[in-house]
């Protein structure tokens, strides 16, 4: 997996800016957790200013832009998700011995006492959190038929609507005496 380890101490204390466009820092992640995203049109770019606070913390600002197809998530055809988003983090590194109990963070100590910056894991999260919970390709999108899965968008099925509109069930069982 691509990895994007930034030492803080190799930036000055009023920031510099970093541009990140290596796909692999996102598709090696959608892969690795098993999600079913494919390359967009746009590549992803992120542009990116890490400014630290002392030797332990850094803000972290930028912006996340591209494009990704994700399959909808009721007809499962993949479309074009267009990315557009920023992002203001304050990233801080945990307390000697509390590493475990801290929330997560991006920032780590390493063997040679370089306290650095995992910039993969933290775009990779902006990306993520661009992405919509129940991605549709429509707001109108009909689904796949329960009964014979053809995708209801492109064809007609003969499945008998059985359910019917829920609101009308009443009325079904009503009893003409
Ligand atoms: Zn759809
Ligand atoms: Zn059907």
């Amino acid at each position: 997996m691509s990895e994007l380890w930034v030492a803080l101490s190799d930036i000055p204390a009023d920031g510099r800016e970093f541009s990140f466009a290596d796909q692999s820092i996102w598709q090696d992640r959608w892969k690795e957790f098993g999600m079913n995203a494919a390359p967009g049109e746009k590549n992803l770019e992120a542009n990116v200013t890490i400014l630290p606070q002392g030797d332990e913390a850094a803000l972290v600002r930028g912006t996340l832009k591209g494009s990704v197809k994700v399959p909808c998530d009721r007809c499962a055809t993949p479309y074009e998700i267009e990315i557009d988003t920023s992002f203001d983090l304050y990233e801080e590194l945990p307390a000697e011995g509390e590493e475990e109990e801290a929330e997560e963070t991006r920032l780590r100590k390493n063997d040679n006492g370089v306290v650095e910056l995992d910039m993969a894991a933290l775009l990779w999260e902006e990306l993520a959190l661009a992405l919509p919970i129940k991605p549709l390709c429509s707001d109108g999108c009909k689904g796949i038929c329960p009964g014979c899965g053809r995708d209801l968008n492109t064809e007609e099925c003969a499945c008998p609507q059985d359910e019917g509109d829920p609101r009308l069930a009443v009325f079904r069982d009503l009893k003409i005496k």
